[in-house]
């Protein structure tokens, strides 16, 4: 489903999107996999065996308390702790080369050197800004570099880098290889989609069944009539890694096609079967579609599926 939105152009990139509470989350995949938490597993694993490619694109930082991500950064004073710290720019006039915060220079919409006692205008020619100085409201002392901590919006809790659950959020996109073997299904399957829900099927790529045993069974395409599974055509693609498809396939199909019954079954090779898969393939009653073209099948199909 996912390489189906990938194909189709719906999603060219999966990016995560901002939720407060939770941190990011991707909700097309939490609606492909149902539950929410299941979700970074399944991308996890996506990357690893390579059909999804990820990159770094956020870090969320999570309540060691309450798991929340509703946190915010408090800059404290180094001596006291406090975070009711004033910021404030330090100015520099060129001219004597007097530095002080903004506010002892700020006199109404003016500034005036306080030394000096002449006026600042041109920013860069004038007077330029010397960095941030801060002073505590606490306990008075002034300091240039605050000491950055945590507060949890939700649980009200504060803590440090050291305890902040502290987590990778990654941006995804398609493999270039996955994308290929993909796209040449993703030929095959569509222009058979279009074809058949114009004959009034339901169609599912990929399309799960129920078998008489109790299983469910997933195949690349599934199109049936009335919900009658006796009505329902199933059809799998198999791509040769060398130059013929083994029979795999086409036990694999079988197998299915044994515990579900459908009315009709189909295997289309890419680009051809061995002989020993097209003899069993026929034993079965699995209807074989070879082409070296993916992009001929639809011919074949018209063809040869009644
Ligand atoms: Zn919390
Ligand atoms: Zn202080
Ligand atoms: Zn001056």
């Amino acid at each position: 489903m996912l390489l189906g939105k990938f194909l189709s152009g719906e999603v060219s990139k999966l990016e995560p999107v901002y939720d407060a509470d939770a941190g990011y989350r991707y909700p097309i995949i939490e609606k492909i996999v149902g539950d929410p938490k299941a979700v970074d597993e399944f991308l996890k694993q996506l990357a690893d065996v390579g059909v999804l490619k990820r990159e770094l694109y956020d870090r969320t930082i999570f309540c060691p308390d309450c798991g929340s991500a509703k946190t915010s950064i408090h800059y404290n004073c180094p001596y006291c702790k406090s975070f009711d710290v004033e910021k404030s720019s330090l100015i520099e006039h060129v001219q004597c080369g007097y530095i002080d915060t903004e506010q002892h220079f700020r006199s109404g919409e003016q500034l005036i050197c306080p030394r000096c006692h002449k006026e600042l205008t041109k920013p860069d020619v004038d007077y330029r800004k010397a960095g941030i100085w801060c002073v505590c409201n606490s306990c008075s002392k002034s300091f240039d570099i605050p000491v950055p901590s945590h507060f949890c919006r939700k649980c009200q809790f504060a803590f440090t880098f050291e305890d902040a659950l502290y987590e990778d959020v990654y941006r995804y996109t398609l493999s270039p290889e996955a994308g290929r073997e993909a796209s040449l299904g993703w030929i095959m399957v569509n222009p058979i989609r279009q074809f058949l829900e114009g004959k009034g099927y339901k169609v599912e790529t990929p399309g799960v069944l129920k078998g008489k045993s109790g299983a469910s069974h997933l195949f690349d395409v599934t199109a049936s009539l009335k919900d009658d599974v006796k009505e329902t055509l199933v059809i799998d693609i198999a791509t040769a890694t060398e130059d013929e498809v083994t029979e795999q396939p086409v036990i694999a199909l079988f197998a299915k096609i044994y515990d579900v019954s459908p009315g009709c079954a189909c295997l289309i090779a890419v680009p051809k079967i061995s002989e020993n898969g097209e003899r069993m393939a026929k034993l079965y009653n699995i209807i074989l579609l070879e082409t070296k073209d993916p992009s001929e099948v639809m011919k074949r199909f018209k063809d040869s599926v009644p």
